[in-house]
């Protein structure tokens, strides 16, 4: 219990600027031992200690967005936030209640019927269709991956969801994060424009289908990339000022390290 305290309040001694140069002058030898007490001490304590960082991952499909962005969230104490995963969600929806993507007509009023919310999950922001959490496997299907893009080219179905991704900063400030890490391929472009970190992930297309066929689905992600480049509306770019980062051979170890020491140096005291 004591050693508890002494971690605990030696860590807010040490988030004083002693040297003034920003870095840390004090190293806590084991800080999992406030995991039972207070599981989330340190990572709150540098959620106060600096500015809330916005940091937005874009790239096509399976270019190592979500390894990449849940590794960083995980490391950095940020929240981890799959807008695909937003766009998988709505198009199950539509497909199961019939609506088809070349039919307006029939997307409007399914749209009106779905109330989203979101729920958090370790490190990640869930999104809930009328309350319920869909099944990861039923956003992976192959209907799914052959009607998303479809549906996501609609700017009904994009401004539907442009509020709620919007909206996921201000949960992750109010649950005490250290930032959001959005990833997408609209993030740094259309979705938070302002996102103080922009990463443009790539990688060659033989690797990227090959990744996909690795975790067993069927996935057409040249197809998916080239109606998400080519849309009108909010198109798959590398938004301006994004790093570029090129992972067909790189391991996620140094993707991580580059985007985490990007991120490390807006992250300045608050
Ligand atoms: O990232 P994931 O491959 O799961 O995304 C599925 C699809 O959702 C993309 O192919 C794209 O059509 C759409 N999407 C989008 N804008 C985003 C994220 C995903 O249009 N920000």
């Amino acid at each position: 219990m004591k050693t508890i305290g002494m971690a605990m309040s030696f860590g807010i001694l040490g988030s004083y600027d002693l040297l003034g140069d920003g870095r840390p002058w004090i190293a806590i030898q084991d800080p999992a031992c406030t995991s039972k007490t207070f599981p989330k001490f340190f990572q709150a304590l540098e959620a106060l200690r600096t500015k809330f960082v916005a940091v937005a991952v874009d790239g096509g499909a399976a270019s190592g967005k979500s390894s990449t962005a849940k590794v960083v969230a995980h490391e950095l104490g940020l929240l981890h936030v799959d807008t695909g995963a937003h766009y998988r969600a709505v198009t199950r929806a539509l497909l199961d209640a019939g609506a088809r993507a070349e039919d307006i007509a029939s997307v409007l009023p399914a749209l009106a019927h779905l109330r989203l919310g979101s729920e958090i999950s370790g490190i990640s922001s869930v999104v809930t269709l009328d309350g319920h959490r869909p099944v990861d496997a039923s956003l992976r299907s192959e209907d799914v991956n052959a009607a998303v893009s479809k549906f996501a080219a609609l700017p009904a179905v994009r401004n539907f969801l442009l509020a709620y991704q919007r909206s996921q900063v201000a949960l992750g400030q109010a649950a005490g994060f250290a930032g959001v890490i959005m990833e997408g391929r609209d993030i740094g472009s259309v979705v938070l424009p302002q996102a103080e970190v922009r990463v443009f992930l790539q990688a060659d297309p033989v690797a990227r289908a090959q990744r996909r066929a690795a975790e067993g689905q069927t996935d057409a992600v040249a197809q998916r990339d080239l109606l998400d480049s080519t849309r009108a509306t909010a198109p798959l770019v590398c938004p301006e000022g994004a790093t570029r980062i090129d992972n067909t051979h790189l391991p996620l170890v140094a993707v991580v390290a580059q985007v985490k020491a990007l991120v490390q140096s807006v992250a300045r005291p608050a």
